[in-house]
């Protein structure tokens, strides 16, 4: 038995090490880091952020492919086989990233887990537009694009959990049954101390107990 139907997983820092706007910035050799510290500090809404950043990155299709393969070769060591006893047990798992829905895809065919569950944010590289728009891309995304997954899988509040390392997933709390902290890659005060389970160690098999019982 389960005690939870439904497990979203945040990406970046969750289930794999690396930030991958972060990684895709480095590669394209611009410093965003302080627009990513405005948009944590409050200073700057996320989605000014996030359009800034893309618009000095400028992601090529290569980029991405680079990026799925830094992806899996930066996996939480255990990631993989979490995910295969999550969903042998019928667990659904989901994956919903504020991270590049290009980038990811790679990596969650990887992990086992099928295109239709990730939730990212889209990117074109000929027209990034409609990226900027995407609900991911600002606050409050998280808990919206939970709410709309699960009750279109008709999986009640109690029955679904949410497991990641930021501000962006603790949001997500109020629309889940159980929020899980990771501290695995990096810890966050806020997210330590709000978090009614948190994992501070580097691996995500702890989530187990807590999801299987
Ligand atoms: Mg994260």
């Amino acid at each position: 038995m389960s005690a939870y139907d439904l497990v979203f997983f945040d990406c970046d820092s969750t289930l794999s090490s690396i930030e991958g706007i972060d990684e895709l910035a480095t590669r394209a050799g611009v410093d965003v880091r302080a627009l990513t510290n405005a948009a944590m500090d409050g200073r700057l809404p996320m989605e000014d952020v996030y359009r800034k950043r893309l618009e000095m990155i400028k992601p090529s299709p290569a980029d991405f492919h680079w990026l799925g393969d830094l992806y899996i070769s930066t996996a939480i060591a255990d990631a993989k086989e979490v995910i295969t006893k999550l969903s042998a047990c019928k667990v659904a798992v989901h994956i919903v990233s504020g991270g590049l829905l290009p980038g990811i895809l790679p990596f969650a065919a990887h992990l086992g887990i099928a295109p239709e569950r990730v939730h990212a944010v889209p990117y074109n590289c000929d027209n990034p537009e409609p990226a900027f728009a995407h609900p991911l891309a600002s606050n409050g995304g998280k808990p919206w694009v939970v709410e709309r997954v699960a009750a279109a899988l008709n999986v009640p509040r109690e029955r679904r959990l949410l497991i990641g390392d930021g501000v962006s997933d603790l949001e997500a709390s109020a629309v889940v049954g159980q929020f899980v902290g990771f501290g695995g890659v990096v810890e966050r005060e806020a997210v330590k101390s709000a978090a009614t389970q948190y994992i501070a160690g580097k691996l995500l098999e702890p989530l187990l107990n807590i999801v299987l019982e």
